[in-house]
C-alpha cells in the first residue's frame, strides 16, 4: 500500500501497490491537483516490479527454500513538501545520494597561479 499525499491541500490517498499496474492518470479526490504523468509511468513500472517479485517467489519456493514479502514503512513522506524560497533541485539532480551526479570540483587559487593574467 501507498499513501500519496497531495502538498496542494495536504489530502492523502491509499492506494495498493497490485492496483498501481494499470493507472492512466492518478489525481487528488480533494483539489483535482495531478500527479505528473511520469509519476505515474513510474507507478506502473513500481508496480510491475511488486507483482513480478511475488511472482517470482511464487514460483521460486520450495518447501525447502521461501521467502515472503511485506512492505514496512515508517509514513515519512519523501521527497519532502517543497520548500517556498528555494524551490526545486535541478533538472538532473536525484533525491537519492547514490544516484547524484558527482561533483566537479571547481579550480583553487592555487591551481590558477600558473595562469598569467
Ligand atoms: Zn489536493
Amino acid at each position: 500500500m501507498l499513501k500519496l499525499t497531495c502538498y496542494v491541500c495536504e489530502q492523502a490517498i491509499n492506494i495498493s501497490n497490485e492496483n498501481l499496474y494499470n493507472k492512466v492518470a492518478i489525481q487528488c479526490p480533494n483539489c483535482d491537483n495531478p500527479l505528473p504523468v511520469n509519476a505515474v509511468e513510474a507507478l506502473r513500472r513500481y508496480s510491475e516490479a511488486y507483482l513480478d517479485l511475488i511472482d517470482v517467489l511464487y514460483h521460486e519456493n520450495s518447501t525447502q527454500q521461501a521467502w515472503g514479502v511485506s512492505v514496512l514503512s515508517n509514513d515519512q513522506l519523501i521527497p519532502e513538501k517543497p520548500d517556498y524560497f528555494f524551490g526545486r533541485p535541478g533538472e538532473d539532480d536525484s533525491y537519492w545520494t547514490h544516484r547524484k551526479k558527482p561533483v566537479v570540483r571547481r579550480a583553487a587559487f592555487e591551481d590558477l597561479e600558473d595562469i598569467d593574467f
